[in-house]
């Protein structure tokens, strides 16, 4: 006999830490497989930091590891885009939306690490780390997945949180759509010559845009360190990395402009390569897809992880509703179907943002300006990309209970 669970959740990334963190408590017997051994996992846990949005943080409230995580994090409280040599500039604040905070920037690792830290607390899931899914066979009544090392478990239910190249995907034959942006992101943190106020900014160059977020710096009441993501053309991005401080410093002031004053001590410079991967299926029999095997969007309006964690907390709540059979079909068509429009909406608007940005026909940048000023001053557009950009596009049953404000 094969050590059996209701739910196997391959990948212990963020997408599926948080999982396992929102099944502890359901009784349910979860077993977790991850690749990457501990204290490393997993390999995502980079220098990166994440914007979670206002639904995000209400779901990691409801996961119980927002108080943790709050120390980490800092808040935005506004946040300014704008392009490269033109005027137009589209503001958004905490208090038009009348929320404390728009989001919070949060180190990638402490996210991960404080996940971990709340499963391992929890106790229930089963880890089995570090273990490399490599087959699966899926049956009537559960799927026997087997591990690298030859161990064979047996699942009610696969849920794929394995990453943007899904090894669950790839062993089904669901195919994907991808689109390589030719781009990487180049991420490091910086100290401004001013304070960011909590603001986080993004300015659209005719090479991509570049982000400087607040970053909680612990340095006081004006707080000046920032971590930046700066998009780059792919034939640039070795070039950037091989740059001397001092070159990047005065390469990323002269792209970004003079809004924080001078750039100074930076930190160590990651590249991730950039393209949109959209699963052909959220469902399949017995397995179900989320985080970045379901979707990968790209950077751009800080909304990967914000989508993944949203169809967490969907897996969670349909998982609640289920019956003994927690893999059965109808359960799995109710996921995707909760999940499809939120997707839909925000990777097409990810997408259309990199596209319209990146795009130098001459008639386009006279209708980017037109779409900031837009943004900027046409409340009803406004609105609705700021509630979208908060996690609640879509109508409210669309929206998981556990995003909702209490
Ligand atoms: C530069 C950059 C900035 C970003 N900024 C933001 C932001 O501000 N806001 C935001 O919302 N999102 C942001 N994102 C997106 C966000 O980082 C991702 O959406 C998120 O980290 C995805 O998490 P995941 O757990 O789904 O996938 P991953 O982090 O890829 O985790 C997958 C896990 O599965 C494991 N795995 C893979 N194959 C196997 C196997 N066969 N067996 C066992 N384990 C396996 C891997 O080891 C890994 O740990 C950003 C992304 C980039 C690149």
């Amino acid at each position: 006999m094969h050590p059996s669970f209701d739910v196997a959740i391959i990948g212990g990334g963020l997408v599926g830490a948080s999982l396992a963190v929102g099944l502890a408590p359901s009784g349910r017997r979860v077993a977790l497989i991850e690749a990457a051994a501990p204290p490393s996992t997993a390999p995502s846990w980079d220098e990166r930091c994440i914007a979670i949005n206002h639904a995000s943080r209400q779901i990691f409230g409801g996961l119980g590891v927002w108080d943790a995580l709050a120390p980490a994090a800092a808040p935005i409280l506004s946040t300014h885009i704008s392009e490269q040599g033109r005027f137009g500039v589209a503001r958004f604040s905490a208090q038009e939306a009348g929320l404390d905070a728009l989001g919070h920037n949060v180190p990638l690792r402490a996210i991960g690490q404080t996940l971990w830290q709340r499963m391992l607390d929890l106790g229930g899931t089963t880890l089995h780390c570090p273990a490399q899914l490599q087959g699966l066979a899926v049956g009537a009544d559960d799927v026997a997945l087997t591990l690298a090392d030859g161990r064979v478990l047996q699942a009610r239910l696969v849920v794929a949180a394995d990453g943007a190249g899904s090894r669950v995907r790839e062993l089904l034959g669901i195919g994907s759509t991808r689109r390589d942006y030719e781009q990487s992101a180049i991420v490091t943190a910086v100290r401004t010559g001013k304070p960011h106020r909590g603001c986080a900014y993004e300015r659209f160059t005719p090479e991509g845009p570049i982000a400087l977020l607040p970053k909680n710096g612990g340095d006081g009441l004006e707080p000046t360190t920032c971590s930046l993501v700066w998009t780059t053309p792919a034939p640039a991005v070795e070039a950037r990395l091989a740059w001397s401080d001092e070159q990047f410093i005065a390469q990323a002031e002269a792209a970004f402009g003079e809004r924080l004053g001078r750039f100074a001590t930076l930190g160590r410079r990651v590249a991730h390569p950039l393209s949109r991967v959209l699963s052909e299926q959220l469902q399949a029999p017995r397995v179900l897809f989320i985080g970045n095997a379901a979707q990968t969007l790209h950077p751009v309006a800080a909304q990967g992880f914000n989508l993944g964690l949203r169809d967490v907390a969907t897996a969670i709540e349909v998982l609640q509703e289920a019956g003994a059979d927690c893999g059965a079909a109808a359960l799995l068509d109710d996921y995707a179907a909760r999940r499809r429009g939120d997707r839909e909406r925000v990777a097409g608007f990810t997408d259309h943002l990199v596209r319209l940005f990146s795009n130098r026909v001459p008639g386009l940048r006279g209708l980017r300006h037109l779409g900031l000023l837009a943004l900027d001053l046409a409340p009803p557009l406004k609105q609705t990309v700021m509630w979208q950009n908060l996690g609640y596009a879509g109508s409210g049953a669309e929206t998981p209970r556990l995003a909702r404000s209490p």
